[in-house]
């Protein structure tokens, strides 16, 4: 936010995590919260977001000094959607059903399932609360204990969580937070041997470790939620051009499009080009980008100097690549202090561009026009990714086509952004393996028992 110090924290070692890791497995083993009523865990899951509901301001500013996301943005999409996020799996608790097979007379087939155990949790700084939320709210729903690795960037409100946890009376060892770096604490939980499940949200590289960590220790499953190169489509016959430029700005410039579903490549119908592109820099170039904690600000700060590096490399790649910027480009000097970029457009990006294909996870809008629905589609598809899209389109039929012909998680018509904890998020391809949200996300947390009873 202002690039100083703000505050130090503990740097866990591989030995820290093997007593957060067996803190939890004792948790587990003996009962204290995976055998406790379903009544008593949905009780405090309540009391969890009851609790960040009224400290949500509180919070927020915490939330927001570490990371930098804008607060008008944070103190809904964190705090916010946390609370949202717990309750919704505390209405779950009680209603997890185990099933009776179709067996013979003879025989009765039971399906029970049951916590997994240990859930090892690794999460991003984008928005450390609600994507914390989205592994801890349904782990702990269904049970299980778990140990929570936060990013390096962005700790302090997930502190803050744990502490609401336990004051709410999530019983001692459930829930544990480790701090420090992934290459070191985030590694030990990911090779640890009695961890059960990991959960993942991140980059694909680190995503790739996860994956050889579990070959290297025991097996255990590992759920992907990695990083997207988003096609938002528009196409000439949309209902409301000028509101679809509006939404797709802020589809890709809030939080500094420091958002996996940012919505990074613009596929513009070409006889709306032109026009289009003028009307989305308009709104574009209008947001105000400053201090996080100033309510008028509409976009916050990159969350650190490599990240803003990072992103004025890939504008500089691009034009060397021959795309050509209509708008920003370059940083913005706050008197702050901190790290700010200007909304950025760059126009005539080609798809073999590298500011096409790989994900910025900055402020940055690639922009491309196509001919007609088929290349379309094909240049939607052009990516090693799939985590979201958008289509703006006012034809009922073509708005089928394109969801069911972009390889996406999610496809949003007429909107870009936006949903709620009763959707599935989630990638294919290599936007990851996994569904946060939703009562589909709770299958990562459980295991299935079957009981074969002769009668
Ligand atoms: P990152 O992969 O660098 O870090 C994520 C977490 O992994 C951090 O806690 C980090 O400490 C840890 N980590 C790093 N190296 C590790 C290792 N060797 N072993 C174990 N843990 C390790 O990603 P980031 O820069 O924090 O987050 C940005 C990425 O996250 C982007 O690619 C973005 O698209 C993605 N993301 C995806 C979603 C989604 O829902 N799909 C949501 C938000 C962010």
């Amino acid at each position: 936010m202002d690039g100083a110090a703000f505050t130090t924290l503990e740097r866990a070692n591989a030995q820290d995590v093997d007593r957060a890791v067996a803190a939890a497995r004792r948790a587990f083993d003996d009962g204290r919260w995976s055998r406790a009523a379903p009544a008593e865990r949905k009780r405090v899951l309540h009391r969890i977001a009851d609790i960040i509901e009224e400290r949500a301001l509180e919070l927020t500013v915490l939330g927001v000094r570490d990371n930098g996301t804008e607060f008008n943005m944070a103190l809904k999409a964190e705090a916010g959607s946390a609370a949202g996020t717990f309750r919704y799996y505390a209405e779950a608790v009680d209603k997890i059903y185990g099933e009776v097979a179709p067996t013979a007379e003879d025989v009765l087939g039971l399906v029970h399932r049951e916590p997994v155990g240990v859930v090892g949790a690794i999460v991003p700084w984008n928005f450390p609360l609600m994507i914390g939320a989205w592994k801890l709210a349904p782990a702990l729903a269904t049970g299980n204990s778990v140990v929570l690795k936060p990013a390096e960037t962005a700790s302090l409100s997930l502190l803050k969580l744990a502490e609401y946890c336990m004051e709410a009376g999530l019983p001692d060892g459930v829930l544990n937070v480790v701090t420090g770096q992934g290459s070191v604490a985030g590694e030990a939980l990911a090779l640890s041997m009695d961890v059960d499940v990991l959960v993942f949200t991140g980059s694909g590289a680190t995503g790739r470790r996860l994956l050889e960590y579990s070959a290297r220790s025991n097996l255990k499953r590992v759920y992907l939620e990695l990083g997207g190169k988003s096609p938002n489509v528009v196409f000439a016959d949309a209902p409301d051009l000028e509101k679809a430029a509006a939404v797709s700005a802020m589809g890709i410039f809030r939080n500094s499009g420091q958002v996996c579903v940012a919505g990074s490549r613009l596929l513009v119908e070409r006889s709306i080009h032109d026009d289009f592109v003028a009307a989305l820099s308009r709104h574009a170039g209008a947001l105000r980008v400053g201090d996080p904690l100033d309510l008028g600000s509409q976009v916050g700060a990159i969350n650190s100097l490599d990240q803003l590096e990072g992103n004025l490399g890939f504008v500089a790649d691009a034009t060397a690549q021959g795309a050509e910027i209509a708008l920003g480009g370059g940083r913005i000097l706050e008197s702050t202090g901190g790290y700010y970029m200007e909304p950025t457009v760059l126009t005539g990006v080609a798809p073999d561009n590298r500011v096409f294909r790989e994900e910025v996870f900055g402020p940055v809008l690639a922009v491309t026009a196509f001919d007609g629905d088929e290349e379309a589609i094909a240049l939607a598809n052009a990516t090693d990714y799939g985590l979201a899209a958008g289509v703006w389109t006012g034809n009922l039929g073509r708005a089928h086509r394109m969801v069911r012909g972009i390889r996406a998680g999610i496809v949003h018509v007429n909107t870009y952004g936006g949903s709620d904890n009763t959707v599935p998020l989630g990638g294919v391809k290599q936007s990851g393996n996994g569904h946060d949200k939703s009562l589909h996300a709770i299958d990562k947390y459980l295991d299935l028992k079957t009981a074969w009873i002769q009668l």
